[in-house]
């Protein structure tokens, strides 16, 4: 089991180990959060000489860390996290059978693999859209991409245990 580590503003910053987790809680640097009057913690405890630990589940840092963040190498998913799993063209919702990647400048023109150079489109789009820029087909972006946010990078909640108190935070991968 993993904790979620936040910001001292609450923005996710990424998943740690429990007991690394329990550590930063323990020595003052991080709170365990609270759910509205219950501790985001796991069932599982650890048993001091003096007293039962819960292990977190949810922590923040006591003191905000700045410029931490860099995006990432371009990746796929992380992509359709960033556009929400939406058509940037025609805001459908997408999922893996009609999710493509599109490059905004078309890369026969010298588009580049970028988070800034392409968005998550509908086969019927990006079809439609061919080797054309946005003006040129007559197809506005939504919205401008964007570097991922943290927030879009998560490594594989797919693959671990999933905790209900973290909904409030981060998406769950599909
Ligand atoms: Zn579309």
């Amino acid at each position: 089991m993993k904790s979620l580590l936040l910001n001292a503003d609450y923005t996710p910053i990424q998943f740690i180990t429990n007991i690394r987790a329990f550590l930063l809680v323990h020595k003052g640097k991080a709170e365990v959060i609270d759910m509205g009057g219950k501790l985001s913690t796991w069932d599982n405890f650890i048993r001091t000489s003096s007293a039962e630990f819960y292990f977190p589940a949810t922590i923040r840092l006591v003191n905000r860390i700045n410029n931490w963040w860099r995006a990432p190498r371009f990746r796929k998913s992380a992509l359709y996290t960033r556009d929400d799993w939406t058509c940037q063209y025609c805001g459908i919702d997408l999922n893996k059978t009609l999710a493509t990647i599109d490059h905004v400048i078309p890369r026969s023109r010298g588009g580049d693999t970028s988070w800034k150079n392409c968005v998550a489109s509908c086969k019927y789009c990006n079809r439609k859209k061919s080797n054309k820029t946005p003006p040129e087909a007559g197809m506005p972006l939504l919205k401008l991409p964007i570097s991922p946010k943290p927030y879009h990078v998560w490594e594989g909640t797919k693959n671990i245990k999933w905790h209900d108190d973290w909904s409030a935070f981060i998406k769950k991968d599909i």
